[in-house]
């Protein structure tokens, strides 16, 4: 079945915009199912670096569907700037659809979105304030506003003055700043709406058609399992779901459509944001990490905690999203490492634990029992035959897999189209 659901399998970050768009040259239709525009996604196409928050990748090559589902929150700002961006650099943006169900981000979401990380001080979620979790509040409390509403000016006008009475008086009573003036952010969304009203489609429709042709179909997910709003290290995670799952529920699929899902995996963890992460790595070996894998947020610029690979989080991953093959990114990030440490299992008082907790103080509390790998002290960067990589590499990897239960179809030693090896084809 060609339709394939890629997903990041630690904490986010772990390169899914370089393999979706490995994977989107061969795609028909590439489509963001979940979040908002606090992804971040780098792809180098030759020596050009292109950042997208918002639009899927897939929109770099002239054939490819690029769809933003129902499931993600929409910042028509955003979108508008993507495109503007892209047609600068020549590309041509009339393959992009956007749902009709997808909900709106609004101003007052991404007020909210500060004002309460900043009332949470220590406790903060470290979200990236964009207004996602309150968009999300707001579909899930049944008041969000949709893009099928922004076609519909009255309707709009409607649903618009309804929650700026009750948003303004948050605003004004509980957090004593001044709230939103209806005809301001009606014009300015009226605006966004004669520009992106071309792009708002019935997407599930379109997928359909995709599928029922047969067509490569690439569902592309934002974030990481364990940032899953039911799934990751809760609260510290985000308000929607990245977990292969989701992509029937924010695409407008059944699961029997889905016939193969790929967890991405960086070849060691990053976190970014509050949170437990017991292979953080503090020191020297961190810093490393993290200069050789240019770890600092897409969107936010913030530096990345970095750590050893987590074999519990990964079977934990494979396991909720059901994961057929592995894409293990950033193998070249190791190779100046002399030794690499993987952490197997964690200790808890006194007990080992194989399964990944719920709670987060236990989580706190895990000590990583770990396992040391031989480095290779090899440039992997050009290397483009899985048989050419050093024996130590390739020992770290089947080793892992092994350990995952789950076989590698891709791995990227570097941020270029062609820094990829591939073992088993996708599409
Ligand atoms: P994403 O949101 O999951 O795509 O993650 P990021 O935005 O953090 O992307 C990862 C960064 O690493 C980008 O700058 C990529 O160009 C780069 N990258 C992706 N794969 C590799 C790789 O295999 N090796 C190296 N060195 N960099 C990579």
């Amino acid at each position: 079945m060609p339709a394939v659901v890629v997903i990041g399998s630690q904490w986010g970050d772990e390169g899914k915009g370089k393999i979706t768009d490995f994977l989107a040259e061969r795609a028909d239709m590439v489509i963001r199912y979940q979040g908002g525009n606090n992804a971040g996604h780098t792809v180098v196409v030759g020596d050009k670096e292109f950042k997208l928050h918002l639009i899927p990748s897939g929109i770099l090559y002239p054939g490819t569907t690029c769809v933003i589902g129902n499931g993600v929150v929409v910042n028509p700002e955003v979108v508008i700037k993507e495109l503007d961006y892209l047609e600068k650099e020549g590309i041509n943006t009339d393959n992009l659809r956007i749902s009709h169900r997808a909900h709106l981000i609004m101003p007052y979401h991404i007020r909210m979105d500060e004002l309460e990380e900043e009332r949470k001080g220590p406790n903060k979620i470290g979200t990236t304030r964009k207004g996602i979790g309150p968009a999300y509040m707001d579909k899930v409390s049944r008041v969000g506003i949709r893009m099928i509403d922004l076609l519909d000016e009255d309707e709009f006008a409607v649903l618009l003055k309804r929650n700026l009475q009750e948003k303004n008086k948050v605003f004004e009573q509980i957090y004593g700043v001044k709230g939103f003036e209806f005809k301001e952010v009606f014009e300015q969304y009226r605006n966004y709406a004669a520009k992106i009203k071309k792009y708002i489609t019935d997407t599930s429709v379109n997928i359909h058609e995709f599928l029922s042709q047969q067509k490569n179909v690439l569902f592309e997910g934002a974030q990481g399992t364990l940032l899953d709003n039911d799934h990751g290290t809760y609260p510290y995670v985000t308000s929607s779901h990245p977990i292969a799952g989701a992509a029937c529920l924010g695409a407008g699929v059944g699961p029997t459509e889905i016939g193969k899902v790929i967890g991405i995996m960086k070849a060691y963890t990053t976190r970014v944001g509050e949170g437990p992460f017991p292979t953080e790595l503090l020191g020297a070996e961190g810093d490393l990490i993290r200069t050789q894998g240019n770890e600092f947020g897409t969107t936010t610029g913030r530096p990345r905690r970095c750590g050893w690979l987590d074999l519990v989080v990964l079977r934990y991953a494979a396991r909720v999203n059901g994961l057929d093959y592995l894409a293990i990114t950033k193998l070249d990030v190791l190779d100046q490492l002399e030794k690499i440490q993987v952490c197997t299992a964690y200790e808890y008082q006194g007990k080992i634990l194989q399964e990944f907790p719920a709670s987060l103080k236990v989580l706190a509390q895990c000590k990583p029992i770990y396992e040391e790998f031989q480095g290779w002290m090899t440039d992997t960067t050009d290397i483009s035959e899985y048989s050419d990589l050093p024996q130590q590499a390739r020992t770290y990897i089947e080793t892992v897999s092994e350990m995952i239960n789950v076989k590698p179809a891709l791995i990227a030693v570097g941020p270029k189209r062609s820094q990829t090896i591939i073992t088993e084809q996708i599409f």
